[in-house]
């Protein structure tokens, strides 16, 4: 599948916020924003001015960056959400916090998305105790995420539960690290989701 290879604290300076790409280096003062909190490239400590459009488009691509999606995936969970009841920034936000790689990563099995996505692709999870490899599924309120059996001893796994406390836990998830295993108390609501995310901006960019 593809995917972005190139340099990732680009992103982040790019779009002038962390957007929490590379683990535990993004609480550290190795941070690339930390250290050139400016655009990258040749014109990035000129001045920038956006229009509408172009406030509309750096929120979007925020986002799809944050949660590791690709254009065309992140268009249809954006379609998704506009079909469901409510609000539809509202709802991308939701849909994309529901996906199983970001679980992962929300419980402290990965110190980032794109390590949740790779672990969960390579069979390492179940869901009530059935093998799940696919990132972008969709975890129900009440389901139960587990580290497989003989995956538990992978360094990259217990490394990161072992830096949990670094990083911040939602309460719509519960952790049991001793059991390798975290559940989905309720499916997340916007108040859960505390990033700096202007949806609205998101749907009107879809909407021109
Ligand atoms: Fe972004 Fe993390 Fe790189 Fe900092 S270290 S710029 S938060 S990816």
């Amino acid at each position: 599948m593809a995917r972005y290879k190139d340099a990732v604290c680009r992103l982040c300076r790019r779009e002038g916020t962390k957007l929490f790409l590379k683990g535990d280096r993004c609480f550290s003062a190795k941070c690339g924003i930390e250290r050139r909190a400016y655009p990258p490239g040749q014109h990035g400590q000129g001045r920038a001015r956006f229009s509408d459009y172009g406030v509309q488009l750096r929120e979007q691509q925020k986002v799809k960056r944050m949660y590791g999606l690709l254009e065309k995936q992140f268009a249809d969970t954006m379609g998704r959400a506009s079909r469901m009841k409510g609000r539809a920034g509202e709802n991308l936000l939701v849909l994309l916090e529901r996906r199983l790689d970001n679980v992962v990563f929300r419980m402290g099995f990965s110190t980032s998305r794109a390590e949740a996505r790779q672990l969960v692709r390579h069979g390492h999870f179940l869901i009530d105790g059935r093998r799940a490899s696919i990132p972008s599924m969709l975890v129900k309120a009440g389901a139960v995420i587990s580290v497989a059996e003989k995956s538990r001893k992978i360094a990259r796994i217990s490394g990161a539960l072992e830096t949990l406390e670094s990083r911040s836990v939602p309460q719509w998830v519960e952790i049991n690290k001793e059991a390798f295993e975290g559940t989905v108390k309720s499916l997340p609501v916007r108040e859960d989701i505390t990033m700096p995310i202007q949806e609205q901006l998101i749907v009107e960019w879809y909407s021109r």
